[in-house]
């Protein structure tokens, strides 16, 4: 049986730079400050409410704007108004750390090995500032998938044996167990996209690839599932490999790329997070599926705190 080499591991490339120079460049609030003011205005400031540029510095109170075009009276900004920093009270110095460690694990790190190398604040500071960040990782333009692309649905969580016996499902099928199903779509050179479903029908398999796949793919590649039997009929170029039958490769068709993202996947939930609930799942996949899709960025970093 042929087995393709797996993806790569994300991130692959070196970060421009380091944790030590990371902390030395915005050792301060004020140098965290101008960072996300450039990124966030890149071409001067704007009005975040009425978007308009006539805006007036707030004497002696720096990273401060007033608009007069909303609010005759003047509407007060800030840096970080709208932001994950907004109504925190955490330094802005130990959000870029935490972001920083976020974006450069390779397999994710949980709220407590963070708190143990950012070594102040509470262990539930830092879980608060994961949860946001992971939530800012989501905020990207989204564009349909091009190229080879493979779909695939997995089960997360729910290992039966790690509970106590009263907390054990009796049940048959993984749906009772506590496991989740999530569907993914992955562009072998790019990037993959997924989220949390209910059931697998072939409303949803077909629903979440046609908003998720350009119908310009060169190949459409799932396995013999039989919710993906109409993707043909919508215009896609699709092949299947007979899962049931151990069939993993016929020439191009297999779904090895998108098996290596959930392998990560669930390494990084079982290694790191040890146990994630259905209500956080689609903050992890927002973690997992941004840093693969930045793993040629050395600029990662950068791209997160963007997206803030
Ligand atoms: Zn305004």
């Amino acid at each position: 049986m042929e087995k393709q080499k797996k993806p790569p591991q994300t991130p692959t490339v070196k970060p421009r730079y380091t944790l030590a120079e990371t902390m030395a460049q915005f050792s301060t609030e004020d140098a965290c400050k101008a960072f996300i003011r450039d990124l966030r205005w890149p071409n001067g400031v704007v009005c975040p409410r009425c978007k308009d540029t006539h805006v007036h510095e707030v004497t002696k109170k720096p990273f401060h704007w007033q608009c007069r075009k909303c609010n005759k009276n003047g509407y007060r900004f800030s840096v970080i108004t709208g932001t994950i920093f907004e109504n925190t009270k955490y330094p802005l110095v130990t959000w870029f750390q935490v972001a920083y460690l976020m974006c450069q694990s390779k397999k994710g790190m949980s709220a407590l090995q963070i708190h143990r190398q950012i070594g102040s604040g509470s262990y539930e500071t830092a879980w608060y500032m994961c949860t946001r960040i992971r939530a800012a990782m989501k905020n990207e333009t989204f564009e349909k998938l091009i190229g080879e692309v493979e779909a695939d649905e997995t089960w997360i969580g729910g290992k039966d044996r790690n509970k106590h016996w009263n907390k054990r499902s009796h049940a048959q099928g993984p749906h009772l167990s506590g496991k989740t199903m999530v569907i993914g779509a992955i562009s072998r050179k790019g990037n993959v996209v997924c989220q949390m479903i209910e059931e697998a029908g072939f409303k949803t398999l077909e629903n979440f690839v046609t908003e998720t796949v350009s119908k310009k793919v060169t190949l459409m590649a799932t396995d013999e599932n039989f919710g993906y039997r109409h993707l043909g009929a919508h215009g896609f170029v699709h092949q299947t490999v007979n899962h049931g039958k151990a069939q993993y490769v016929v020439g191009s068709t297999h779904t090895n790329t998108i098996e290596g993202f959930w392998s990560l996947l669930k390494r990084g939930i079982v290694g790191s997070y040890h146990k994630v609930s259905k209500d956080y799942l689609p903050l992890y996949l927002n973690e997992f599926t941004f840093r693969y899709n930045h793993r040629n960025d050395p600029d990662i970093f950068r791209a997160l705190i963007s997206s803030v």
